[in-house]
């Protein structure tokens, strides 16, 4: 939010965070930091903490935390403009009379207005490609194959990427500066440094912002290339967690019908719109998050869910529900039946059909202990497990009469004596007041040891942070670790030449590592050395290499149980690809955090 050289800055940089905060909440020095009750929640032993060096607060109880921005911002419920000028009045710093653009500001604004305009340009010749091109019209094949026809891909904008790899790049080149290329995310770069186009042979869905520009694109791929769905990247004037897809074309009908479906792919959001339901927004492989939700907020609070009925679409959905109940909103849940997701279900069955399900879909806690029943609930303890399923649920819903209602409910659905129920919820609830004891169930200790350290490192190592991001960087040794987002984004900040601020990255991460990357921010111990950053990248290449071997080893087994003919040369190179992990395993592992 603040960006840099801008008012909001420098009060950044003049402010002090302990002595703002230090006007709501009387606050007790703790070693390096400053703790006190929290000011978000109810609390009887203090689990609110700031930091002086890096300038920003955390709840080890309820999670809260940010910059000296988002206090204020949360304390006075002020929006951010009016919380930096309440700041900059707090600590004496002169506020200027007009809105004052410097001119690294002047110039961000017109990189933005570029990039803007180059997407526009984008979107129009993708759509040129899909009608005039032999490859273009092997892609609207395949579209038609899934039921969209022309009408609906001129509505919704469709294009089409064509496979050269230099056909976009030689439309737009010229008319742009090249960091406006550079940092678009409509281009790559090739070993050489030579820009490329990044999204080839693939269906294109632009991805507008509410006020309707493409910000961003959604390539599908044709046939089997990987990935299935490639998306852009987070660029200047796109931010994955900002964007709803379709939710400009969707305003009018969300605030005239008060209430909006929400679903998880691009082709859900266009099938259940083209099926008259134009009140319908999508995640957009994300699972949802809070600014999301509060997006949709602006428009109604009352959403019926549609993710899709397989496992990760019930993950997500539950996932979802946490924080749209903490935002106060209704929630209904459809699980279409027979595995169907909007698109294939309204497909087969009809736009009829589906909208009959929508009207009918049940009151989110229904739905919950509708999966909760189907747990064994033969035993106590499958019992309990239930009730645990549901608990957190519960809990958030803000109103206490309606919490109230939900107890009986389920006391009722899941048999259970309701006063026996009640004493439970009671007790969870002063639990979660004392909340040290809860802590490692929430967070746990998420990440092993030497993420953790890198994390930790990549924050204060001042003299190396950069190398150490490259070195990570150009081995993704940060994919499929815990802490897999909280250093990719360390990771970008680090390459990019600033000095990462926990608050500010904070505000790109989703909840849990939100939380994981302020937890690790409050950790100390002995000053990283650039000696501690190589052990802990050795053990990261160690573990991927103990994973892989594990996964070439299943490989050679299962050929040699095949034997087939012409495996030879495919176990030959598995066996050579062994013996290589081998070697690298071999020399003693480092002495290592782990
Ligand atoms: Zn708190």
């Amino acid at each position: 939010m603040a960006e840099a050289g801008s008012f909001a800055d420098r009060v950044k940089q003049q402010a002090d965070i302990v002595r703002v905060v230090g006007e709501y909440v009387r606050l007790k020095k703790s070693g390096l930091n400053f703790t006190g009750l929290c000011p978000f929640h109810s609390e009887k032993t203090p689990s609110f903490s700031v930091s002086q060096t890096k300038q920003f607060y955390y709840c080890f109880g309820c999670g809260a935390g940010g910059d000296v921005f988002k206090f204020v911002m949360e304390m006075d419920k002020l929006p951010f403009p009016e919380a930096v000028r309440a700041v900059a009045e707090k600590c004496g710093i002169a506020i200027p009379r007009a809105k004052e653009r410097t001119p690294e500001e002047r110039k961000e604004n017109q990189q933005r207005t570029s990039i803007v305009e180059m997407h526009r340009e984008a979107a129009a010749f993708f759509v040129l490609q899909l009608n005039t091109t032999p490859e273009g019209r092997a892609a609207k094949g395949y579209l038609l194959d899934r039921g969209l026809d022309a009408e609906a891909m001129a509505r919704f904008g469709i294009g089409f990427a064509p496979s050269g790899g230099e056909a976009l790049l030689r439309t737009i080149r010229q008319k742009y500066p090249e960091n406006a290329l550079e940092t678009s995310g409509l281009f790559s770069r090739d070993q050489s440094g030579r820009f490329y186009d990044r999204f080839r042979r693939r269906v294109m869905f632009p991805i507008a912002n509410d006020s309707g520009k493409i910000v961003a694109f959604g390539g599908r791929a044709l046939g089997d290339d990987l990935p299935k769905y490639l998306n852009s990247p987070e660029t200047p004037i796109y931010t994955k967690s900002n964007i709803l897809y379709h939710l400009d074309r969707a305003k009018e009908a969300l605030r005239q019908r008060d209430f909006a479906v929400l679903v998880e792919g691009y082709m859900d959001a266009i099938s259940v719109a083209r099926a008259g339901i134009t009140n319908v927004v999508a995640s957009c492989g994300t699972s949802l998050t809070e600014p999301q939700v509060k997006l949709l907020n602006r428009f109604t609070h009352r959403i019926i869910v549609n993710y899709d009925p397989d496992t990760a679409g019930q993950t997500a959905t539950e996932r979802s529900l946490t924080i749209l109940l903490e935002q106060g909103a209704e929630v209904r849940v459809l699980a279409l039946p027979g595995g169907k997701d909007p698109d294939s279900f309204i497909r087969s069955e009809g736009a009829a059909a589906y909208t009959k399900l929508l009207n009918e879909a049940p009151p989110y806690v229904d739905y919950l202990i509708s999966r909760a029943r189907k747990m064994d609930m033969s035993t106590g303890e499958g019992k309990l497990r239930a009730v645990n399923f549901l608990m957190p649920y519960v809990q958030r819903i803000p109103d206490r009469i309606l919490r109230s209602e939900w107890a009986t409910r389920i006391a009722q659905q899941l048999r259970i004596e309701e006063p026996v129920l009640r004493e439970s919820i009671r007790k969870a609830a002063s639990e979660r007041r004392g909340e040290v004891k809860a802590r490692p169930e929430l967070v746990g200790r998420v990440g092993k040891p030497a993420e953790r350290r890198l994390v930790l490192m990549l924050i204060e190592g001042e003299e190396f942070r950069s190398r150490l991001a490259q070195d990570i960087r150009a081995e993704e040794l940060h994919r499929g670790l815990e802490s897999e987002r909280v250093l990719e984004v360390l990771v970008e900040a680090c390459a990019s030449g600033t000095r990462p601020d926990a608050a500010t990255l904070a505000m790109a991460l989703e909840e849990r590592d939100r939380r994981l990357l302020f937890e690790i921010a409050f950790e100390s111990g002995a000053p990283p050395t650039w000696e501690e950053a190589e052990s802990c990248l050795t053990v990261l290449r160690r573990r991927r290499a103990e994973e892989e071997l594990s996964v070439v080893q299943k490989e050679i087994e299962s050929l040699a149980a095949a034997a087939g003919a012409g495996a030879g040369s495919e176990l030959r190179r598995l066996l050579e690809r062994k013996q290589e992990l081998r070697r690298k395993l071999d020399p003693p592992a480092p002495q290592s955090p782990v």
